[in-house]
């Protein structure tokens, strides 16, 4: 359903100039928080196996940065462009500030795609990328983590390369990193576990329970596969999943592990027997109560908003909706869980693991799950109390929330010089 003509950083300009008239920002304010910081382009001619040169194009972004350094994932993907890149940095900013942890937004990506290189090739162009962008990333100044097509493999390139270049070991320039380099327990699963512990507050103040409840999740990766299997802890029941190449619908329920081994054996969930195949786009539209999007931008638009018929929707991915289709859902009386809240459970876990490595001293997985229950949970309440407030959606709550802290820090740091 996705509009060719979709900007993703015209959308997060436009969400931002919402909240701004809604919270009556400092017009200087507004156009400094409408700008990145930083925005480096890069070019990386990478040693391909058949002994061929190619020349890869890759971004990294800080969009503010006032209350900490930037943190914010790095994506490969074909698609991937400079405005996707700043959008995400952006929208990392405002996430950051949601759920109150100590850093300002980033992102990065690159253009290409990873299913069509060798794994020796991922990882020369991960380790020339990451020399590439090693004048702005560090623990104090940007950190760096998993997105689409990136995992913690590829951050220990980026953790190992970095480490290199300054001649001692620095985990703490990444997270999303394997346990056995320094990475946090629970970091795998935290942007799925998020997702439910703010579902779980959605359906307590909607006085309903998870249990039963019919879900559906666009995207199979880290995070709609994990939250399909925690979801399915709940007693709800997964009808439907998809990936790039399809989706598969079962009305009597999908086993999420069952999906994940099809999908790790032949590269896609739709091999998997005993379900009826659906378009990406049939898929948003099946019949339930809980729907994930959690795969990429511009899915839920204004041509099929309307048809939509979950009744709560749980941003797992960022920029699923674009505004138009939010006013309409608005109207419909969905429950829309936007990104900035509802994938925040990810750079919380992050942040944990960053801490631990500065602190050299690690938690267990439970201290982990529980420190990121606390801070989902009462993100989520402030969010809805400022929905219940000033009579507004949860989107627009958590933007006013974000962007009037990140305005207040920008603010009480002055313009410089
Ligand atoms: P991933 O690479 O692990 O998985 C992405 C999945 O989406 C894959 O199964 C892929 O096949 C599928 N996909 C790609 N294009 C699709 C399409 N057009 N239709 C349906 N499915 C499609 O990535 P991820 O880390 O799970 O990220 C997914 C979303 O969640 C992204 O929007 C990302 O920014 C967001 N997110 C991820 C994290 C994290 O910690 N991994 C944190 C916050 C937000």
């Amino acid at each position: 359903m996705s509009d060719t003509k979709f900007n993703p950083w015209e959308m997060a300009c436009q969400q931002l100039d919402m909240v701004a008239e809604k919270i009556k920002l400092d017009p200087g304010i507004h156009r400094v928080l409408r700008n990145c910081k930083r925005a480096l382009e890069v070019s990386m001619p990478v040693k391909m196996d058949n002994g061929t040169v190619h020349v890869f194009t890759g971004y990294r972004v800080q969009h503010n940065v006032n209350r900490g350094p930037g943190k914010g994932g790095i994506r490969y993907h074909p698609d991937v462009t400079l405005d996707e890149v700043k959008a995400l940095a952006m929208w990392m900013t405002w996430k950051c500030a949601v759920v109150g942890i100590p850093y300002g937004g980033a992102k990065g990506g690159v253009v290409c795609d990873p299913k069509k290189l060798s794994l020796a090739e991922v990882e020369r162009l991960t380790r020339r990328y990451a020399s590439e962008i090693f004048p702005i990333i560090g623990p104090e100044k940007d950190i760096p983590a998993p997105d689409v097509n990136t995992n913690p493999q590829v951050m220990a390139w980026i953790m190992d390369t970095y480490s290199m270049d300054v001649g001692f070991s620095v985990p703490s320039v990444v997270t999303g990193k394997p346990i056995s380099i320094g990475g946090s327990r629970g970091r795998n699963e935290a942007t799925a576990r998020g997702c439910v512990f703010v579902l779980m507050s959605a359906v307590k103040r909607l006085r309903q329970n998870l249990a039963g409840m019919n879900v559906v999740v666009q995207g199979y990766g880290n995070a709609g596969a994990i939250v399909s299997r925690l979801l399915q802890d709940q007693g709800c029941r997964i009808v439907s999943v998809s990936d790039s190449q399809g989706g598969i619908y079962n009305p009597k329920g999908l086993d999420p592990l069952a999906v994940l081994q099809k999908k790790t054996e032949t590269g896609s969930v739709i091999h998997f027997k005993d379900a009826d195949k659906v378009t990406n786009e049939e898929l948003l539209e099946l019949p339930c109560e809980i729907l994930v999007p959690a795969a990429l931008e511009n899915q839920i638009t204004q041509a099929n908003a309307a048809r939509i018929r979950a009744k709560i929707i749980c941003e797992a991915a960022n920029g699923p909706t674009t505004p138009e289709a939010d006013a309409v859902l608005d109207a419909k009386g969905v429950v829309v869980i936007p990104d900035i809240l509802a994938n925040a459970g990810g750079v919380t876990v992050s942040y944990f693991e960053w801490v631990q490595g500065l602190q050299a001293y690690f938690w267990s997985e439970r201290e982990v799950n529980i420190e990121l229950r606390d801070i989902m949970q009462r993100a989520y309440a402030d969010v809805h109390a400022i929905a219940e407030r000033e009579k507004v959606s949860l989107r627009m709550a958590a933007q006013m929330l974000a962007v009037g802290r990140v305005a207040e820090a920008t603010v009480t740091r002055g313009i410089y010089p």
